[in-house]
């Protein structure tokens, strides 16, 4: 997909209206239009990369800095009780939007395990 039209890369660049609780340089958090729990937040690269299938050994800098992030955010969002992280990758995943994100997703609806 090209960045024009993706819906995160409008996001991004202001475009598209999103309710963002975080952003730096590289990242932005936004809610989920549309949550399965309690708390559902994107976390997202502000690069376009399709997904984790594209990444390799060469992204592991900014990738732990990605990941560094998310106890942070839960803080801030108070979701001191837990959380899931959950990346969609290529067809068989589902994934709609090919542009790297993770869902966080946090709240009582949690408890129903799926892994
Ligand atoms: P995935 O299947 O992992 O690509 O998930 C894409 C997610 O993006 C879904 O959970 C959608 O609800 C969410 N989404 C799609 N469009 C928007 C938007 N404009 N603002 C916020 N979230 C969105
Ligand atoms: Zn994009």
């Amino acid at each position: 997909m090209m960045t024009e039209t993706c819906i995160f890369c409008k996001i991004i660049k202001k475009d598209l209206p999103a309710i963002i609780v975080f952003e730096n340089e590289e990242f932005i958090v936004f809610h989920d239009k549309n949550p399965i729990s309690e708390l559902h937040l994107l976390l997202v690269t502000k690069k376009h990369i399709e997904s984790l299938q594209s990444i390799s050994i060469n992204d592991s800098e900014w990738l732990g800095r990605m990941i560094a992030l998310i106890p942070e955010i839960i803080i801030q969002n108070g979701c001191k009780n837990g959380f899931r992280v959950i990346s969609n990758a290529g067809t068989n995943s589902g994934q709609e939007i090919p542009h790297l994100h993770f869902h966080i997703i946090g709240g009582n609806s949690l408890h129903k395990k799926i892994l």
